[in-house]
């Protein structure tokens, strides 16, 4: 039909924010969840769709971006815990959300110390950009010898005995906010400002009956904000389930806070600086801090040992970050040392990422618990 044809090829030129302002002209405010899905996931032009958002040249940069001694650790506390499991003959080594593939490769690079772990790994990336798929592809064809699939969702995967890491994977992930007024809580939701023709938060005018432990606590006040990440909760459930049934164990690493707390967490991040998240969708890499107290409260929910959160910086000295720094700087110039030592000290110190990252780890109740995990 013409008419159609028409109406395809007008709504192709128009950008993605041109798009959000027309459907909510059109049918009212929508969701932060909702928008944040889309700025983020849009099959065309999504954030990560579209763009090339990690590293130097990108956005934002990433633990394993930023030195290998990140990638290699976690590869050693992946193998000992294949020891844990007994080491069996085949297991799926998953990675949510790998970006450009660099924490697996070093992951496998650091493994071959054990070919026997390597032999039975089955490597699934959970992604759903393509464009970070052929970057991924590009970093796994220097490991020809691992067989790597891609899966949309984490429940493509066929059940198995498992390890899981996910790095900056649940920041990602959609939220929805909610906001005291003296009625109740209602939905903060994206809308237009029709005098300015730009997106802005309203809420919604009814409040709504919260099921989150902060909505029953008498100390909110009016403003307090909760935020719930729903995608979050279902994923961690269903990690959960695998890990009961099968022996495995999951690391999840990310900025956040280690209990519920209220707070407008939402931000953006262009071209490696703050910007506003409802400014130009799609072109900024939209985040939310992740509540490590909600996910473990799923977790254990589902019947699986949590350990942690405890900080990047406890977790990585635990593991020997300092021993593994000297031993890559032997023989190294001192350009190079000054180099590996700077990225280090990025990822453990306290004002850089050591604090403000967490790491937490669900486990099968038959293993032992995990290394980096003492006292917490
Ligand atoms: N873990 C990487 C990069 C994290 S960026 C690192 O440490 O460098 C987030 C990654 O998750 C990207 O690869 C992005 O494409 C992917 N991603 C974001 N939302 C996703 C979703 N809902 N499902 C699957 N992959 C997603």
């Amino acid at each position: 039909m013409p008419g159609t044809d028409k109406t395809t090829s007008k709504s192709a030129t128009l950008t993605l924010e041109q798009r959000l302002k027309t459907l909510i002209a059109q049918r009212g405010p929508i969701s932060i969840a909702d928008y944040m899905a889309d700025a983020l996931s849009h099959p065309q032009e999504g954030y990560y769709m579209s763009g090339s958002p990690i590293g130097a040249q990108g956005d934002f940069t990433t633990a394993p971006e930023i030195s290998q001694l990140f990638g290699e650790i976690i590869g050693l506390w992946l193998v000992q815990s294949w020891l844990d499991m007994g080491s069996p003959d085949a297991f799926n080594l998953i990675e949510l959300g790998p970006g450009r593939g660099v924490l697996m490769s070093d992951i496998l690079r650091a493994a071959r110390l054990r070919p026997n772990f390597l032999r039975a790994a089955n490597v699934w990336f959970v992604e759903n950009s393509g464009r970070m798929r052929l970057e991924q592809k590009k970093r796994m064809d220097l490991h020809s010898e691992i067989k790597v699939n891609w899966v949309d969702r984490y429940n493509d995967i066929p059940e198995g005995p498992c390890l899981l890491i996910a790095n900056e994977f649940f920041d990602c992930l959609p939220i929805q906010q909610f906001e005291k007024t003296h009625l109740g809580w209602h939905e903060r939701m994206v809308g237009m400002d029709p005098t300015k023709d730009t997106l802005t938060y309203e809420l919604a005018p009814a409040p709504i009956p919260l099921d989150h432990p902060l909505a029953k606590e008498e100390t909110a006040k009016d403003k307090d904000i909760i935020e719930i990440c729903t995608p979050a909760t279902k994923l961690i459930s269903q990690i959960a389930k695998t890990l009961h049934n099968h022996k495995g164990r999951a690391l999840i690493i990310d900025y956040g806070h280690y209990s519920s707390a209220f707070g407008d967490t939402f931000q953006a991040i262009r071209n490696h600086e703050f910007c506003a998240p409802l400014e130009k969708p799609g072109t900024a890499d939209l985040t939310a801090h992740v509540d490590f107290q909600m996910l473990g409260d799923t977790a254990i929910h589902e019947n699986t040992s949590v350990y942690g959160a405890v900080s990047q910086g406890t977790f990585l000295d635990r593991l020997g970050l300092v021993y593994r720094l000297q031993a890559l700087c032997r023989g190294k110039t001192q350009e190079e040392q000054e180099a590996l030592r700077a990225g280090a000290n990025r990822l453990s110190a306290a004002d850089q990422m050591g604090e403000l990252f967490k790491v937490m780890c669900m486990a099968n109740p038959e293993l032992e618990p995990p290394a980096g995990f003492e006292n917490g």
